[in-house]
């Protein structure tokens, strides 16, 4: 982290600084910040946070036991450590996380959308790290205290700053952005995910379009022609730049050329500053939309299309988004478990449509969808038939929908019943290809690890 004093941490967070003796708090330095009382380095900071299962004002003795420099914590404890004591510990930790950003020269780009910020952020980094020391989000620690422990890492080494934001409920991305200050900003698409957070899709816009109006004046805002907002508007100053799958003469950045291989995408990309033939290693054609957000990303920063060209060569597919398992040397298993909504699920139905062999769609539930779960599940059955797969095995309660809608479909209550039916289908195909996506609740990885194990 970029080192504050003790009392610039009060300064900061205007908290009231309980000192103890033979500490100065004007030379007391922070050179670093846990949240965790398992894990706990040197010129630490303490922060007590109160989560859903545990308070960790209640580990304090055993941080300071462990060394920490001081805490940032909601009341006096009786500990011989320096404190600085707050009203919210989370809002000051987000004060903190703003202020390191500010210290540091690095150029911040921040993204947020329904789907496929993880794999964007990956993208985007890759790129950037052609060129300079780049920070990024690790996994996705997205949230409002993500969005700050992420911040935290910058030290004055680092030339770029790429932040993923999410958010199910309004007023989120607002809150995170106001920490991050990005100088570009891109909301990489709008699905129906956390509908029960939002009310409507229109709420999803204006939710994620939050990130938009956290804009300086000369910012630059990213915007996918293909699902965007009439309700975004942006100021005269800005730079807005659109890129689109299909509508070249409108779009800034536009991919031609397209050939789409079992596990590879080769295409042209078109951009303000030119063109360069991109070789991705990842299958799906809403990975090459992902491709168009990632490089006006790193392109608004500075980089050139041979970091494009070279940053994406090495791009790998993040676990659980279309991740390809082989099971022998014929059949092969897309993990695309860590999470789904109807958007994403017909994403990956559509990279399915273009496997080889018999293909195989293992959904489980998609959840957080409100009024709109009938709708949603009835929408992705559909797509399922649409794109002519051979079989539908799904698990759970509303998941249901998606094999009736399909009509090549078969439902199953418990995923042990599910794999009794799978994995002779498996066996009695020569070439089989086959997805297995659902919610995070939904835990789909279940079914992927029992076909491990047993191929
Ligand atoms: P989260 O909200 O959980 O952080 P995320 O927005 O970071 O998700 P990823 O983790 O990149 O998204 O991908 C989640 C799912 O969405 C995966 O199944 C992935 O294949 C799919 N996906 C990725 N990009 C897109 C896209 N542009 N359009 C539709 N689906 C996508
Ligand atoms: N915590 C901790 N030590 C522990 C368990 C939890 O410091 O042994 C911290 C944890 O890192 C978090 C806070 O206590 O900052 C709240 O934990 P909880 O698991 O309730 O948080 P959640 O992630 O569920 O919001
Ligand atoms: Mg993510």
């Amino acid at each position: 982290m970029i080192p504050l004093t003790l009392n610039q941490l009060a300064n900061i967070t205007a908290g009231t600084l309980f000192s103890v003796d033979n500490i100065d708090a004007t030379t007391l330095v922070l050179s670093d910040v846990s949240t965790d009382s398992r894990r706990v380095g040197d010129n630490c900071l303490f922060i007590a946070l109160k989560g859903e299962r545990f308070d960790a004002h209640d580990f304090v003795s055993s941080v300071v036991d462990a060394g920490v420099a001081a805490l940032l914590v909601e009341r006096e404890l009786a500990v011989d450590c320096p404190q600085v004591i707050v009203k919210d510990s989370r809002l000051a930790m987000g004060q903190l996380a703003a202020w390191v950003r500010q210290q540091s020269q690095a150029k911040v780009v921040g993204l947020t959308g329904s789907s496929g910020k993880t794999s964007v952020k990956e993208m985007t980094a890759s790129i950037l790290s052609e060129r300079g020391k780049t920070l990024y989000t690790a996994g996705n620690l997205n949230n409002d205290i993500g969005v700050p422990l992420t911040l935290f890492r910058l030290t004055h080494e680092y030339d770029y700053a790429v932040i993923e934001m999410g958010a199910n409920h309004p007023h989120e991305i607002a809150y995170t952005t106001n920490i991050v200050k990005p100088q570009t900003a891109l909301v990489n698409n709008l699905f129906a995910a956390h509908l029960a957070g939002f009310g409507s899709p229109d709420g999803v816009a204006r939710a994620k379009g939050e990130i938009y109006q956290g804009l300086p004046d000369e910012g630059t805002a990213i915007v996918n022609l293909d699902s965007c907002s009439t309700q975004w508007a942006f100021q005269p100053r800005q730079t807005v730049w659109y890129y689109s799958l299909t509508a070249q003469a409108k779009a800034d950045f536009y991919p031609s050329n397209i050939q789409i291989k079992q596990l590879t995408t080769n295409f042209t990309l078109h951009t303000p500053v030119g063109h360069v033939a991109i070789t991705l290693p990842l299958p799906g054609v809403h990975n090459i939309a992902n491709v168009l957000a990632a490089s006006a990303l790193a392109i608004s920063v500075g980089a050139t299309l041979e970091d494009i060209r070279n940053g994406l060569a090495t791009t790998q597919a993040v676990p659980g988004r279309l991740y390809p398992v082989q099971l022998s040397e014929n059949k092969v298993v897309l993990d695309d478990t860590y999470n789904a909504n109807d958007g994403s699920m017909i994403a990956a139905i559509n990279v399915l449509a273009k496997m080889p062999g018999y293909r195989i769609l293992v959904s489980g539930d998609m959840g957080e969808l409100g009024d709109y779960a009938q709708e949603c599940h009835q929408r992705v059955g559909a797509a399922a038939k649409d794109a002519g797969l051979d079989k539908v095995l799904s698990v759970g309660t509303l998941s249901e929908i998606i094999s009736k809608s399909s009509e090549c479909g078969e439902h199953f209550t418990f995923k042990r019943d599910l794999l009794t039916r799978l994995i002779p289908l498996i066996q009695q195909n020569d070439v089989v290809s086959i997805l297995v996506k659902g919610s995070r609740s939904s835990a789909m990885e279940d079914v992927v690890n029992a076909l491990k194990e047993c191929f």
